[in-house]
């Protein structure tokens, strides 16, 4: 066992979590509970299980139909609201930021959110953005970015505003990433925040990762989790299941070695996909 001390992220935090900087001069946790196909009346029941473990970073969309669960969940947690980073997403299918913005937040229950994305990138949906500044500067969204955009497409949408985004979340685990999307990402200031960091649930049986897992006395999603986080990028795994809710949030107690690190790094095919993703 390598294990270390929780020294490695002892730099920023959001409400006690390891946590890296925005462009807002605020923080993203470095862990939080993705809530895609968790189902509505199940929601609130996940979302308060994650907190009272330590989760304080919630991602949902106005597409997933489950932000009233937030709401509640966040509210039956007892954290205060403050203490609880909290994302949505816009359809970008809906050409109103500014209506569809002040629907979430009616639903949720909440008066502004910590980061509002354009889930992904429809034709014309730069348009939008402008509006996004605006939801920014009045407070409603803390931070604004955007999802599924490729590295051409962001870096026209960084050169083109005056409020740039400050995160793109992408699909992004060991079997899915390139050090020059990685690299990119930090050139533009865009912090990249990874999907499906458990690649779906789908390759946790690897060899490679099972063998860095049983060498650390870890889970293979612990070691998944941890290759991102070690790294700076925020991840946001998704269960429905309490014990692994809580398994995925124990990632801060150990390192993972350049050789693991290289292991893992192994695993893509080297070839990015574009979204939608099968
Ligand atoms: P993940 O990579 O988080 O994998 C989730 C799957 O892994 C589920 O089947 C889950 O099952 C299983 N799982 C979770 N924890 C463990 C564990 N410890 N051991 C074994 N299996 C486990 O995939 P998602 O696609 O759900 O992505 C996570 C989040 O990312 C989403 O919820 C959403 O918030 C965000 N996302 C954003 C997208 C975008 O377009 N911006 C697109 C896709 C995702 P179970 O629930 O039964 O535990």
């Amino acid at each position: 066992m390598h294990e270390a001390p929780e020294t490695q992220e002892a730099g920023l935090r959001f409400a006690g979590e390891p946590a890296v900087a925005l462009a807002n001069g605020g923080a993203i946790p470095l862990l939080g509970l993705g809530v895609w196909q968790v189902p509505p009346g199940e929601t609130e029941r996940v979302v308060a299980t994650a907190l009272a473990d330590g989760y304080r970073h919630v991602d949902t969309a106005s597409a997933y139909g489950n932000e009233e669960g937030v709401g509640l969940g966040i509210r039956a947690s007892g954290v205060p609201r403050e203490s609880v980073f909290v994302t949505t997403k816009l359809r970008p299918t809906r050409r109103n930021p500014e209506r569809e913005l002040a629907a979430s937040l009616e639903r949720l229950g909440l008066d502004y959110v910590d980061l509002y994305l354009i889930h992904w990138p429809a034709p014309g949906s730069d348009s939008l953005w402008p509006a996004f500044e605006r939801l920014h500067a009045q407070g409603l969204a803390r931070a604004i970015g955007v999802s599924n955009y490729d590295t051409a497409h962001l870096a026209r949408l960084v050169s083109r505003s005056e409020t740039p985004p400050m995160v793109n979340q992408i699909q992004f685990h060991p079997y899915l990433w390139s050090p020059e999307t990685l690299e990119d990402h930090r050139r533009l200031g865009v912090v990249l925040e990874a999907y499906s960091p458990l690649a779906r649930g789908r390759g946790l049986d690897h060899p490679v990762i099972g063998e860095v897992a049983r060498r650390h006395g870890r889970t293979p999603a612990q070691v998944l989790l941890r290759w991102a986080v070690q790294r700076g990028i925020p991840a946001i795994p998704k269960s429905t299941r309490p014990e692994r809710i809580a398994e995925n949030h124990r990632v801060f107690d150990f390192s993972l070695s350049p050789e693991d690190l290289a292991a893992l790094d192994g695993l893509a095919s080297g070839r990015r996909r574009r979204w939608p993703f099968g």
